[in-house]
């Protein structure tokens, strides 16, 4: 079986002036399906870069992305657009949820954009959302809900279109304790239940070491932590 995900040799630098900025130099790392890796690493040592090249959001400078064994180097940008949207859901520190629209709505968004039709969509919706918990919310806009609420309707919007891969920044960074950790929990069941392969960075501790493995970035680099 093929990886759900793979960097070979990621490089990605930033200009900052006159000076570059080497953020991943030489990246390598593979995620199997069904596999949550914790990525624990300080600030600005590139967490948010690595999750955004492994998602396709942005190029690498050198190297490759591979998603379910297909090289993405040579890949146009409508190409790289479609195998994002088609296989790889994100969940932000911020919810990111469109104001106007509905937790249900929200849900079915990306759905339609892939072409299912409104009552396909919704029917997918209502089934995230009451496995989630959150049946009853389905009608309320994003500002009528609770943080974790609001993190949990971008967990069902990350995997509406099922994906393969899930890559989280930081998804409770901006929660209390006790909601993070329904966050998570909630995060875990999906994987858990639908073989999903996850990378999710976190500053703690404690749901890291939950996780079934843990990397950090050293020098530009991926190095697997104990
Ligand atoms: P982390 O998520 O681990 O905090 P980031 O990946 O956001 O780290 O950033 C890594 C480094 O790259 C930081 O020094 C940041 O300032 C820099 N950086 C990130 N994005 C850009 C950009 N678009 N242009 C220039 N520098 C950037
Ligand atoms: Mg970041």
């Amino acid at each position: 079986m093929s990886a759900a995900l793979r960097l070979v040799g990621v490089e990605r630098h930033y200009r900052q002036g006159d000076a570059r900025l080497d953020i991943l130099r030489g990246a390598d790392f593979t995620l199997a399906s069904g596999e949550a890796v914790a990525l624990t690493a300080p600030s600005g040592a590139g967490k948010s870069t690595l999750l955004h090249v492994a998602g396709l959001l942005e190029r690498p400078d050198g190297g490759d992305v591979l998603v379910e064994g297909a090289s993405t180097i040579a890949m146009s940008d409508e190409g790289r657009t479609a195998l994002r949207r088609d296989a790889i859901g994100f969940v932000y520190q911020f919810h990111h949820l469109l104001p106007e629209f509905s937790a249900r709505e929200n849900i079915m968004l990306p759905q339609m954009i892939r072409g299912l039709d409104k009552k396909e969509a919704g029917k997918r919706a209502d089934e995230l959302l009451s496995y989630l918990g959150l049946g009853p919310r389905g009608s309320h806009r994003p500002a009528e809900l609770s943080g974790g609420e609001q993190q949990r309707v971008a967990i069902a919007r990350a995997v509406a279109n099922a994906p393969l891969v899930l890559l989280a920044d930081e998804p409770t960074g901006n929660l209390d304790p006790r909601t993070a950790e329904h966050v998570f929990e909630t995060l875990m069941t999906l994987v858990r239940a639908t073989g999903l392969a996850a990378i999710i960075a976190t500053h703690n501790f404690d749901l890291a070491s939950r996780m079934d493995r843990r990397i950090t970035l050293n020098d530009g680099k991926i190095v697997e932590l104990a």
